[in-house]
């Protein structure tokens, strides 16, 4: 419903979406198919995720007659990546959306505690105005969204979505516990971590896919 914040696990089950996740989760994928694919499926997500953004009535004229339309309305968007591997899903979320304003989220994992630790944060002034999209790559503990959507919320923003591509059953609870108001969209949800916080089977480390290191 408009002007509601949407709630919930949302699985995005498209064919399209679904054949791109197989090939990024192939490890004979390259760095630079992988990084290609990401953008694609995010457009992907994109679409989804704004799909009940509100639309309003604009007079227009075309070539041939004057017309009443409909055009987006309502608050504008914000993407925020979470750094770095979230910057590869915000290319393809910006070929869809140009006029969106960006917030950089940057958060690591402690390899040792697997906790979120801030080393950058920059996002537009009036974030709290706007429907924030959080975007990275990986749902896996849980902890790095949590703390993403703490530090929007505690600069007062309230509509927020999250975007990932695969998600696990723990790292969905730990996000859902803390931040029950805000939708978490997904291409796959999969069986469980590892020692390691990692997702299996998952795509590996999307970073490092993305950007060739190790
Ligand atoms: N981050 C990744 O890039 N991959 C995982 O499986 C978990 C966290």
């Amino acid at each position: 419903m408009p002007g509601l914040p949407r709630t919930g696990v949302t699985v995005i089950d498209h064919p399209l979406v679904t054949h791109k996740m197989t090939l990024m989760r192939d490890r004979r994928t390259s760095t630079n198919q992988f990084r290609q694919l990401v953008r694609e499926t995010a457009t992907l997500l994109c679409y989804e995720v704004t799909r009940d953004l509100e639309l309003e009535d604009v007079e227009i004229e075309t070539p041939m007659a004057p017309m009443k339309a409909r055009a987006l309305a309502g608050k504008k968007l914000v993407f925020a990546p979470i750094l770095r591997a979230g910057m590869g899903l915000l290319e393809g979320m910006l070929d869809l959306v140009p006029s969106a304003r960006v917030a950089h989220i940057g958060l690591y994992r402690d390899p040792g505690t697997l906790g979120a630790v801030e080393y950058y944060y920059k996002t537009p002034a009036d974030v709290a105005g706007r429907l924030v999209i959080v975007v990275d790559p990986m749902l896996a503990t849980g902890n790095t969204a949590v703390a993403a959507v703490d530090r929007l919320k505690e600069q007062g923003a309230r509509d927020i979505r999250f975007v990932c591509l695969v998600a696990s059953p723990q790292g969905l609870e730990t996000f859902r516990a803390h931040h029950p108001d805000v939708g978490v969209w997904t291409a796959a949800v999969d069986e469980g971590l590892n020692d390691h916080g990692y997702i299996i089977p998952g795509l590996g480390d999307a970073g490092d896919r993305m950007y060739g290191t190790r």
